[in-house]
């Protein structure tokens, strides 16, 4: 929950938009909310509410609704919802395997949503940033109207700085120093803020504000795909790092007698349980892509022996790398994304076992292991939520006055 500033008396600008970026945060992310859940979720009191609403309805934010009769006695709370309308995400994504672009509305609904495959093969970010921005153009124009859009959010499978969207290194893509931020910004030609950062960061992130650790303040989210990324919630919030490059926990040395990893290293997480490992140590081509993933996890799950046993040791690295974690970070929630959601139900025992015996028994009786809620769908979720964040962060911005400064400081 966001802390409002309640400052009994003073009236100060500051306070009002923090104040407002409070409400329109609770209702972003928890929506419908009557008045009393509002007061509940901010810690504003009602009548800092009704004015604040009032605004965020003026400015075309939020709306109310009358509620259904509830059988209680006395009229029944108005609830309060985000307008899709009032502010408009485009989320993009950078997969190993695929491009997407989505049109995403505040309160989190998704207008709009297409994915395309693309061969595992390495590509320019010339190449990938032609072909996704082609991919999303009527997307950007959809989001842009009625001067809707208020960010561009970009997921991309590799390690990024997050102050200019410089992907430093990107193994399966094959980039080094690709400077992914700069090249869209040239391609969209707009002046709408864009943030990139690491697919499994924003699926974490999505995973915490809308999927399968919503209220939860200390999680891990691991997710495996081509490689393994992860992201660390602690307290609330993301850890990010000095730059944006915190949470690689796939690059956790785990194996000092192991393989290759791509990022140059030796015995690193991924290379037991990516996804290479796993079809290797199944006897199948390492590079067989989603098709043998899947093909492997039903063999599995049908009992084939190379196949059962190469899952069921993936299960038991899962968890002698998230004893580590469990012990640096003491979580309540760890949640498994890609693959590794996909396999859990297979490999629980393995990984319960191996964490049980490896991790700190104090923190290993708080946490628990779930598979993620929101799919291959996470990353691009979280995308959208950094590309609102700014909005999120201040709403007043949007409101009439707050867009007649802009206006004036855009024709300046
Ligand atoms: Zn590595």
């Amino acid at each position: 929950m966001v802390t409002p500033v309640r400052i009994v008396g003073q009236r100060s600008e500051t306070v009002r938009r923090s104040n407002l970026s409070a409400i329109v945060r609770a209702v972003h992310l928890r929506g419908p909310l009557s008045r009393s859940e509002l007061v509940r979720h901010t810690g504003l009191t009602r009548s800092a509410i009704r004015g604040l609403i009032g605004e965020l309805v003026a400015g075309g934010l939020l709306t109310e609704t009358r509620s259904e009769p509830d059988g209680a006695p006395g009229r029944p709370s108005p609830l309060v919802h985000a307008d899709p309308e009032g502010a408009a995400a485009v989320a993009l994504e950078i997969n190993v395997d695929s491009l997407a672009a989505a049109h995403v509305g505040l309160g989190g609904t998704i207008k709009e949503l297409v994915r395309v495959d693309r061969p595992r093969a390495h590509a320019t970010v010339d190449e990938i940033v032609a072909e996704l921005v082609q991919m999303a153009q009527p997307i950007l124009e959809s989001a842009s109207r009625n001067d809707g859009l208020v960010g561009i959010g970009v997921a991309v499978a590799g390690i990024v700085r997050r102050s200019d969207g410089l992907v430093r290194l990107a193994p399966n893509l094959g980039w080094r120093e690709a400077p992914l931020g700069h090249r869209l910004a040239a391609a969209i030609g707009s002046d709408v803020p864009i943030a990139i950062a690491n697919d499994a960061d924003l699926g974490g992130l999505a995973e915490h504000r809308r999927g399968a650790a919503v209220g939860e303040a200390d999680v891990i989210y691991v997710s495996g795909e081509v490689g393994v990324g992860g992201s660390v919630t602690v307290e609330g919030q993301p850890l990010i790092g000095a730059a944006g490059y915190a949470g690689e926990i796939g690059h956790m040395i785990v194996n000092t007698g192991g393989s290759a990893c791509a990022c140059g290293s030796f015995g690193c997480w991924e290379t037991e349980i990516g996804e290479s490992a796993m079809l290797t140590r199944a006897g199948r081509p390492a590079n067989g892509g989603r098709a043998a993933i899947d093909e492997l996890i039903a063999a599995a799950g049908e009992g084939e022996p190379a196949a059962a046993a190469s899952v069921e040791r993936v299960g038991e690295w899962l968890g002698i790398g998230l004893a580590s974690l469990v012990n640096i970070f003491n979580p309540t929630l760890i949640v498994l994304g890609g693959v590794l959601g996909q396999i859990h139900p297979l490999v629980a025992s393995q990984l319960d076992a191996a964490l049980a015996g490896r991790a700190l028994p104090a923190s290993r009786q708080l946490v628990s292991v779930t598979p993620g809620a929101l799919g291959v769908s996470a990353p691009i979720i979280g995308a959208a939520e950094l590309a609102l964040e700014g909005m999120l962060a201040d709403p007043a911005s949007r409101l009439p006055s707050g867009r007649d400064a802009r206006r004036l400081r855009a024709s300046a």
